[in-house]
């Protein structure tokens, strides 16, 4: 579990974090093109053709970028601190499709160079290790559509990653179960000790993701102290730690949230903390009602359990320290920023910090009282957007834009660090007039609600 990440200059932090990020980029390399290596350097087969060779060795890398996305999506800390779980899933996705690239042209390069094994797509008088290498091909292109076309096929998420987690094993263990088939690439000591050790390093990591971490959180239960309305059709959920000392993580952060008896329950969302990093024993979180899971949580009783699996996320001032901080936010992007702001009081901390929100209307606007308390006890400057101004409004009115933010940045704006978070037309707007006033691309960060 990642700790807050107190002490230490960011420069120094972010020294180490691009030493750590490299280490793993090249221990991915390895992971990657090293059984390839020792599969055909250690004692070709004899009697087969070039072609062969390259598409078996094409295989290969893209079996092991498969095995390798169970570690990508694990949420180990140490894999995700250096790049955020955002950019590891974005890595994931993308990758993804490279490592289909490599599988395809595995069956592609032999049906092109040896029509007569399109027989093997007969799958009645097949044998079996024709037969696990087209399951496998099969659930790869199966989970591939199903992930990119997830929203017009209209598949629930809950439902998608139940069949996304199930294809991806299907996936790997056909995959290897036709290499054993095979034979030609696990005959030998050394070539059938890597094949046991990879085999079983990707199963690990598949009870690692759906057992063990879940039965970790079990043993780490919250429960539901309050729930209360805010604006914007939002909710305040506060919970405690039951049994144990609570979470540490640093302001910005979020966390996986499990509510009902079982962390095993496939119904787990992702929520930025919202309380202050100096009240560990007690997490809030503000939660608006996006669909059929958030708009059920005003529901939520006193007493019910919940799992809570984090802290994740590199959104937070301590990695990225600065002389001034702005937050542009979008309606219930203010979650991370409440955090961020209350840490920052509780440490009274005395640098200026200005936020500059966008909402639809005055009365939706969620924790604008709170905004107006922390004003008193930070240097705070509040600028609020509407849409739908009320009649004698005389603020900000329509969408944040380089005009708004020309006119209430003001003086060393560029040594400023941005914290953006909200829908995406509006951090990519920030994000393109910040770059036109030169602000550096480094000092602005940002945390987007969606990750799949
Ligand atoms: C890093 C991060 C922090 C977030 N913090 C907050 C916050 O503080 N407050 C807040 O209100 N919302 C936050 N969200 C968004 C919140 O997770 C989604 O609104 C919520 O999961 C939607 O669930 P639903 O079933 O109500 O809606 P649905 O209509 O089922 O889903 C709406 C969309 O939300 C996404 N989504 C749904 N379920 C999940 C899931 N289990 N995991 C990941 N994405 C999912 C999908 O893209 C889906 O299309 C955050 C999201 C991320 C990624």
């Amino acid at each position: 579990m990642a700790q807050a990440a107190g002490g230490g200059s960011s420069r120094a932090t972010g020294v180490g974090v691009a030493a750590g990020g490299a280490a793993w980029f090249m221990l991915y390399l390895l992971v990657t093109v090293g059984p390839l290596l020792v599969a055909v350097t250690a004692n070709p087969p004899p009697g087969r053709d070039l072609w062969t060779e390259i598409s078996v060795g094409l295989g290969f890398v893209g079996l092991s970028m498969l095995g390798l996305q169970f570690a990508v999506v694990s949420r180990f800390s140490a894999v995700n601190a250096p790049f955020g779980l955002d950019a590891v899933l974005q890595f994931h996705r993308e990758i993804s499709y490279v490592a289909m690239v490599f599988v395809l042209a595995h069956p592609t390069i032999i049906f092109v160079t040896q029509p007569e094994m399109l027989e093997v797509l007969n799958l009645v008088e097949a044998d079996w290790q024709a037969r696990f290498g087209v399951l496998s091909v099969a659930a790869l292109l199966v989970l591939v559509a199903t992930s990119i076309w997830r929203r017009r096929l209209r598949l629930r998420y809950e439902v998608w990653r139940v069949l996304h987690g199930s294809l991806a094993a299907v996936v790997v263990v056909a995959a290897l179960a036709h290499i054993e088939q095979v034979g030609y690439y696990v005959d030998g000591f050394w070539k059938r000790s890597l094949w046991i050790v990879m085999s079983a390093a990707f199963v690990t990591l598949l009870v690692n993701v759906y057992v063990v971490q879940p039965w970790r959180e079990r043993r780490r239960p919250w429960e539901v102290t309050s729930v209360t309305p805010a604006r914007g059709s939002s909710w305040t959920v506060e919970l405690r730690p039951v049994g144990h000392d609570g979470l540490r993580f640093a302001p910005g952060q979020f966390a996986w949230v499990t509510f009902g008896r079982s962390p095993f329950a496939v119904r787990e969302h992702p929520f930025s903390i919202a309380s202050s990093a100096e009240e560990p024993g007690a997490v809030q979180f503000a939660i608006a009602e996006a669909g059929d899971f958030t708009s059920t949580v005003g529901d939520l009783e006193p007493g019910t359990r919940a799992y809570l699996d984090g802290p994740y996320g590199v959104f937070s001032y301590e990695r990225h320290e600065g002389p001034r901080f702005v937050f542009v936010v979008g309606g219930i992007g203010i979650a991370p920023v409440l955090s961020m702001l209350r840490t920052l009081a509780d440490r009274q901390d005395a640098r200026p910090c200005l936020v500059v929100l966008g909402n639809p209307t005055w009365e939706e606007v969620p924790y604008r009282e709170e905004l107006e308390e922390l004003r008193g006890r930070l240097d705070l400057t509040v600028v609020h957007v509407l849409e739908d101004a009320p009649e004698g409004w005389e603020g900000e009115t329509g969408f944040i834009d380089g005009d708004v933010l020309d006119r209430h940045l003001g003086e060393g704006y560029e040594r400023s660090r941005y914290f953006l978070c909200g829908p995406v037309p509006m951090t990519d707007a920030v994000q393109a007039a910040l770059a036109e006033r030169g602000v550096p691309t480094d000092h602005v960060h940002l945390e987007l609600f969606e990750l799949v």
